[in-house]
């Protein structure tokens, strides 16, 4: 029986498994390939297309095909319809999950069961708990999601294990996402140190670029002609777009023709034009990298041993070139874009073999390399900081007027602090005279820095801690926040009058069984070919 690990990114996904002598091997698409696009077309009811095939429907049928739904992954009420019917993010996902175990067991004659999916280091826990259910709704046993860099680590630590402690930086700019990492890497242990990111910057980003500048040539060239008013045609001119792009990581020039409403244009395309018209967007990704050096060089980090680039974009000569010159680092390229499900398939291994009686005859490798994988450690952080919203102690409306005074998330438990963590208990207390209850909410840090504006984040779940006697405003509560190693927050809220407790798991997303269960069926009932 073997385990996969599934890199579900935003434009491409990739499944991969460890063979018998614990090398990890890229299990290929319907068609062959690497990886498979992360696109649906909804051809009719209950019938999906998944992958090239559905990218290329994209030309004929924009508006029955899903792609880029990584972005709205935990994103509470976000819908598409097809053919009447309502999709969220997650069962999309699902269908391309779906593809992908399908396509492998057919190329692997191995059962497609158990697997690790990849998530961005950045993503949040709503993000998380959709990635997992996605793969719930698509009927597979998810033992756990993973950070990308982290996998990206792991594969290259299992095939460069150079001896002593090293400090790895990944850079990785995939189709919708960027994130950057900072790993320490020793011997058996793999542990993150810190990660940041944006969900929104990515290949798609610097295709849209591409399509706006080919928009423009073309309407000078034909003033009474607009194709951007036109669907297909944008569709038509965003292929184009990226075909130039990965083109150009490997020429200086190309041409690139477009028809439109019976007019031709024949654009020049330069690598010095793409690179001006992105400069920005390649500057955010230095900034954010310049920011995680920082944090690392406050944890004590202040040189890196290597440079890993993960993500298809760092094909782009501009991208090495841009970290070598502000950062003095030199990047290593090894298979950008299958290294992170090659290092979720080992992942899922290391899980297994320590899991599991008699791992070795189960997963078909030998007993010495089940004892190596069981070692191996990895660690991660807190992506992101979690708190509970409060009265601001510092309004003085606190203590006059609680209902009007200033509220703020009070953070409990920072960004990137190593799992499992506990916070240990945090002092509160009650804001009005017999208040007889109070809700503990739970928010988690939205944007890239922690802030205690409520704007600045998101609520994630919440629970009542009830019973607390009548008593005069001023009541002490305790909440303790603790997070396992795979990323579950729990909390704790004790009321110290009567030591009142109330304890809970967070439901994130507020998806329960039943609309799991409900949704697997829904899918299970779709016929899904690539
Ligand atoms: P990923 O999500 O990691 O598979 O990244 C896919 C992104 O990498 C997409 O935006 C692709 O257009 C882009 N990409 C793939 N190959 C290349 C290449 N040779 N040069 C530039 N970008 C590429």
């Amino acid at each position: 029986m073997a385990t996969f690990g599934i890199d579900l990114g935003t434009t491409h996904s990739c499944i991969a498994y460890v063979d018998e002598s614990t090398r990890p091997v890229i299990a290929k698409s319907a068609i062959g390939e690497d990886t498979t696009p992360s696109v649906v077309y909804f051809e009719r009811p209950g019938v999906a297309l998944v992958g090239t095939a559905a990218k290329n429907s994209a030309l004929l049928a924009p508006h029955l095909v899903a792609q880029l739904v990584k972005r709205d992954m935990g994103r509470s009420g976000v819908e598409f319809t097809y053919h009447r019917e309502r999709y969220t993010p997650e069962k999309i996902s699902a269908l391309v999950l779906r593809e992908l175990a399908r396509a492998a067991e057919e190329n692997t004659g191995l059962p497609v069961r158990d697997v690790v999916i990849t998530v961005p280091a950045y993503f949040g826990i709503a993000e998380r708990e959709a990635t997992r259910r996605a793969g719930e709704i698509a009927g597979l046993n998810v033992l756990d999601v993973l950070a990308e860099p982290v996998a990206a680590a792991l594969h290259h630590h299992a095939v460069d294990e150079t001896p002593g402690t090293r400090h790895v930086l990944v850079y990785d700019l995939g189709g919708g996402t960027f994130d950057t990492t900072v790993i320490r890497v020793s011997g058996d242990d793999v542990q993150v140190v810190c990660t940041d990111g944006d969900g929104e910057l990515g290949g798609a980003d610097w295709d849209q670029r591409i399509v706006e500048h080919l928009l423009s040539t073309f309407r000078d060239a034909h003033p009474n002609l607009d194709p951007s008013a036109d669907d297909l045609a944008v569709q038509e001119f965003t292929d184009r777009a990226e075909e130039v792009k990965k083109a150009l990581s490997a020429t200086m020039s190309r041409n690139v023709a477009l028809r439109f409403g019976g007019a031709a244009v024949n654009v020049r395309f330069t690598r010095e034009l793409l690179e001006e018209l992105t400069a920005d967007l390649l500057d955010r990704t230095a900034a954010i990298t310049e920011r995680i050096v920082e944090t690392a060089r406050r944890k004590g980090v202040d040189r890196f041993d290597e440079v890993l680039l993960a993500g298809g974009m760092t094909r782009m000569p501009v991208v090495a070139a841009a970290l070598q010159a502000r950062f003095g680092l030199s990047p290593r390229l090894s298979e950008p874009d299958l290294a992170v499900a090659k290092g979720a398939a080992l992942f899922a291994l290391i899980r297994q073999a320590k899991s599991t009686r008699g791992a070795a005859r189960q997963l078909g490798i030998t007993e010495a390399d089940a004892a190596a994988m069981a070692k191996k450690r990895v660690s991660t952080v807190v992506p992101r900081a979690f708190g509970v919203k409060a009265v601001d102690p510092r309004d003085p409306l606190a203590l006059t007027d609680p209902m009007r005074a200033r509220q703020m998330v009070a953070h409990l438990l920072q960004a990137n602090t190593r799992l499992p963590a506990d916070t240990g208990p945090y002092p509160f207390q009650t804001a009005i005279d017999n208040q007889r209850m109070v809700e503990i909410e739970v928010w988690e840090q939205a944007g890239p820095t922690p802030s205690e504006e409520l704007a600045d984040n998101t609520k994630i779940g919440h629970g009542m801690l009830t019973g607390i006697p009548a008593r005069p405003a001023g009541c002490r509560i305790e909440v303790t926040f603790a997070m396992s190693e795979t990323g579950e927050l729990t909390v704790h809220a004790k009321e110290l009058e009567t030591g009142n407790d109330v304890r809970f798991e967070l439901n994130i997303g507020g998806a329960d069984r039943g609309t799991i269960a409900k949704a697997r069926t829904d899918i299970a009932g779709h016929s899904v070919s690539g």
